[in-house]
């Protein structure tokens, strides 16, 4: 049987959708070679790790109670430096998502009087009420404890505002300044980790002893470099995101100078134990095993993020990054430009997830947001972002950002879905 046949006797889909699917797949193949490229040399560097130094079973063999000499957990931050190209690393299934991750990384090296500044616009979300931008007083945020706040939003060209990142360091004495990779969910590029480099270098050369903190979530090996590799003091990131690679079942990172490595693992833990205890319960191999896929598996779900941007282009909607856009994260996001587009796109998507397809998603309010949010996903891990998901506000311009996929093919079966979802709903 052929594949559309199969499809279409299986997942009610029409000539028309396979149609512009197969068209846009011809489009999309152009990108895949530079994402092909990157996840070996990804994998390479992975494999190079686990080879020199010496993994082996015991590695993963569960501790318990204070897990002191836990070999695992020490070689998995070992393997994690040398692929992050760091001096060191702190790989820990504690940390129980990203922001708690970058929570720690500002905690573990900024005092009380310091002030740590962001030159690449307004951080993530939930890093506002850490930081103290937003929330209560006297909830034990930065501010709470002295650290003092500065911005420099990027200039309408999305680039760094040097001259003012210039004064700043000039001006005053600034700890650290803390960068962002991933555009996230705003409306700014994402930056690789070379033009990170140069934001880096930029800074060390006006202030040697600025830290730089960089944000690492849904960057990781996307581009053939991270960016403790172009000089980041300590960068860091979520295991249910791409450096997970969809078989961490939870779990956060920090790779960077040893010395700050230190610093965050007296912060996750306590002062003076640090990283010497800390039990594993078993859950190593999986940590282990989900940073041989994550290369791997940041390729599908990039690549899945081409096809979405060729077939909506296509369409005639404004998708960014486009098609042939280099990628730095996994991304995508489409204008679709109504209420009734953005519910039957989630449908879509959910149809082709593994875990509750049955689910239909409708709007709903949703903590910290003004409108109601659409969103759908059906992942293993829950909330995994390195697993196909779609999400947006209801509110123009009806923006929908999608995500993941942990596989090429499950993720292209949601993709197609959602366009066959726009087509039954009327909108295309
Ligand atoms: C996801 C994300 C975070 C926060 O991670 P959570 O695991 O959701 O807490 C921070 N920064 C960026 C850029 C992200 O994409």
């Amino acid at each position: 049987m052929s594949k559309n046949k199969f499809l279409k006797e299986n997942f009610g889909l029409s000539e028309a959708v396979l149609n512009i699917v197969e068209e846009a797949e011809t489009t999309a193949a152009k990108a895949f070679r530079h994402i092909e490229d990157m996840a070996e040399i990804n994998e390479m560097k992975v494999m190079k790790a686990f080879a020199d130094n010496r993994l082996s079973a015991e590695y993963f063999m569960a501790s318990s109670g204070y897990g002191s000499d836990d070999i695992g957990r020490d070689m998995l931050d070992k393997i994690y430096a040398q692929v992050f190209e760091s001096e060191d690393a702190l790989v820990r299934y504690n940390f129980i998502s990203g922001t708690h991750t970058l929570s720690t990384m500002l905690f573990g090296v900024l005092r009380p009087g310091d002030t740590v500044v962001a030159i690449t616009g307004k951080p993530y979300d939930t890093l506002e009420e850490v930081i103290g931008i937003v929330g209560k007083p006297g909830n034990g945020s930065l501010k709470d404890f002295g650290i003092n706040y500065k911005q420099i939003d990027l200039k309408s060209d999305s680039e760094p505002d040097y001259n003012a990142i210039n004064k700043e360091l000039t001006e005053n004495k600034i700890k650290a300044v803390w960068i962002q990779r991933s555009k996230g969910y705003g409306e700014r590029k994402t930056f690789s980790a070379k033009e990170i480099g140069k934001m880096i270098k930029f800074v060390k050369e006006i202030s040697p002893d600025t830290l730089a903190l960089v944000d690492n979530c849904y960057g990781e090996f996307t581009d053939d470099k991270e960016p403790t590799y172009y000089g980041a003091d300590l960068c860091g990131g979520s295991l249910i995101k791409n450096a997970g690679g969809g078989i961490a079942p939870t779990g956060g990172y920090i790779a960077g100078k040893e010395k700050y490595i230190n610093l965050c693992a007296y912060r996750l833990s306590t002062v003076g134990i640090g990283r010497e205890n800390g039990a594993t319960l078993g859950i190593n191999k999986c940590l282990y095993q989900g940073l041989f896929f994550a290369p791997h598996v940041v390729s599908q779900a990039l690549k899945s993020a081409v096809l979405c941007a060729a077939i909506y282009e296509k369409l005639g909607f404004e998708v960014e990054p486009r098609s042939d856009d280099v990628r730095h994260d996994i991304i995508q996001r489409i204008k679709l430009g109504s209420e009734k587009a953005m519910i039957a796109f989630c449908r879509g998507i959910q149809l082709g997830s593994p875990v509750d397809a049955y689910v239909k998603p409708e709007p709903s309010d949703m903590p910290g947001y003004q409108e109601k949010v659409i969103m759908a996903a059906g992942a293993f891990n829950q909330g995994s972002s390195i697993e196909l998901s779609a999400d947006g506000p209801i509110k123009p311009p009806y923006t929908i950002y999608m995500q993941g996929g942990l596989t090429y093919e499950s993720a292209k079966l949601g993709i197609i879905m959602s366009v066959q979802s726009l087509k039954d709903e009327g909108v295309i």
